[in-house]
């Protein structure tokens, strides 16, 4: 028998992120009610792990939190630019102020059960019962630093992205920054804007074209349907769902980021991977050559994607210059002693890792991923969202919150809907 005394709802959602916070609203919609837990404060990501510089890479008319798009719902005038770190702090808390949810912030959700018909959600402040739970908590749980940065000498200073704020962290001389996603390449720029000596580790990240053939990369796959394509429908769904996000940047009003001119123009040092540390040597695979030229092969994938759609359309766009390759490593650099090369400091930008210790279900994978379609699990009540492609390319995104937030409600009103009946027989 369920303890009279323990609180209970509808439904617990653990995370007050746009996920946690869109999927609430999409449930008050269908008159459920729901509390949302969130161990920091609300929009804690946003608010709290970006650095000062920090802008959206996806244009502004993205952003498509549920009835509260940029532009239409929400006063933004600049649908094709990027917003900084404070305009999207401002826009997401709007939609707070919006929709009002039952949320209670500086409560860490530390264990989900399934108990009965419905779970147990224990927190920092007591026991909950829910007939349903999401599990809205990101992607970007636990930053990933490999073994060996423990045996980076003391004397270097090291950092990871999610600490970091701007450049002014960072001892004076050179920078190893190490992962070429979003976030590494736009540290980059930080660093060589301040007038730092900049290395990298370039890793396999594809890249992407910003504005190409008169309109930015973005706004032609969107009219090419590209947004829309599920990852059941994907045809390499393994890629989609393993690949580092294509890089680029919003700053400046959108930029392309060509590594190869980063090394020209702004005296950037690339090497391959980073493989080990020891004391003050780095070593570095190999594959710098190849991993340029497979960010170039995917750049010029998304080009031919573009080319196509605009052939087939019959749209009348400017015509660009063939891509041409601005610089070719002469070697590949496989060891580097980092005090030699006057480099004071190591900033990790090679992401994050989910963490899902705390939720007691079998619906993970032998890599602890979670099994689901659309974010429904095979546990009856227990679902995920906020991750990448959980459907859709914008899943993970503000892209595709609207969409993936108003199916979730929907399937947690079929499942609360036909437990009524065995409730009403108990
Ligand atoms: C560097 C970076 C740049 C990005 N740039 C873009 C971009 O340009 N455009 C775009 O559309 N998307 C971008 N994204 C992706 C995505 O939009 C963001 O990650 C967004 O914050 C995801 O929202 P979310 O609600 O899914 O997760 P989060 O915002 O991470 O929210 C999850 C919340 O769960 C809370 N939480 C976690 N565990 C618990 C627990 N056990 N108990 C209680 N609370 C818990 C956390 O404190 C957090 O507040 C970017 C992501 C990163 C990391």
């Amino acid at each position: 028998m369920k303890d009279t005394q323990t609180p209970h709802v509808p439904v617990a959602i653990v995370g007050g992120g746009q996920a946690g916070l869109s999927t609430a609203y999409c449930l008050r919609q269908k008159g459920i009610d729901s509390i949302v837990f969130e161990r920091h404060e609300k929009f804690h990501s946003w608010r709290n792990n970006r650095w000062d510089s920090f802008c959206l890479v996806t244009p502004n008319w993205q952003c498509r939190l549920p009835d509260f798009h940029y532009g239409r719902d929400y006063g933004g005038t600049d649908p094709d630019g990027f917003m900084l770190k404070d305009e999207i702090t401002a826009y997401v808390d709007a939609f707070a102020e919006k929709t009002r949810p039952d949320l209670l912030e500086h409560v860490d959700v530390t264990r989900v059960t399934p108990d009965g018909d419905g779970f147990t959600v224990e927190t920092s402040i007591g026991t909950w019962t829910c007939d349903q739970v999401v599990i809205a908590t990101g992607g970007y749980d636990t930053p990933i630093e490999p073994s060996y940065a423990a045996k980076l000498s003391p004397d270097i200073f090291q950092m990871h992205s999610v600490d970091y704020r701007n450049v002014g962290q960072f001892p004076e001389g050179g920078v190893l920054i190490v992962g070429t996603g979003q976030s590494g390449v736009q540290l980059m720029e930080d660093f060589t804007r301040a007038g730092r000596d900049v290395h990298l580790a370039v890793g396999p990240a594809p890249r992407s074209p910003r504005r190409y053939r008169g309109r930015d990369a973005t706004d032609w796959l969107h009219d090419a349907g590209h947004y829309e394509i599920t990852i059941a429908e994907h045809p390499d769904p393994v890629k989609a769902l393993t690949q580092t996000n294509h890089y680029m940047s919003g700053r400046d009003g959108g930029k392309e980021i060509d590594l190869r001119r980063a090394c020209v123009e702004d005296s950037v040092e690339l090497y391959g991977s980073l493989a080990d540390m020891d004391g003050t040597t780095a070593r570095f695979l190999p594959d710098l050559r190849q991993n340029l030229d497979d960010a170039d092969r995917s750049y010029l994938g998304i080009r031919r994607q573009i080319d196509a759609f605009i052939a087939q359309q019959g749209i009348d766009a400017p015509e660009e210059p063939p891509f041409a390759k601005v610089w070719e490593p002469a070697e590949e650099r496989t060891e580097v002693d980092l005090a030699a090369a006057g480099i004071t400091s190591v900033l990790w930008a090679i992401g994050f890792r989910p963490d899902y210790s705390w939720i007691d279900a079998d619906v993970f994978d032998a890599r602890g991923k979670p099994v689901f379609d659309r974010g429904v699990t095979a546990q009856p009540g227990l679902h995920f969202i906020g991750l990448g492609w959980l459907n859709t390319w914008g899943s993970g995104r503000f892209l595709g919150i609207e969409e993936d937030s108003r199916y979730l409600a929907d399937r947690i009103a079929e499942q609360l809907a036909a437990a009524v009946p065995q409730a009403c027989h108990a």
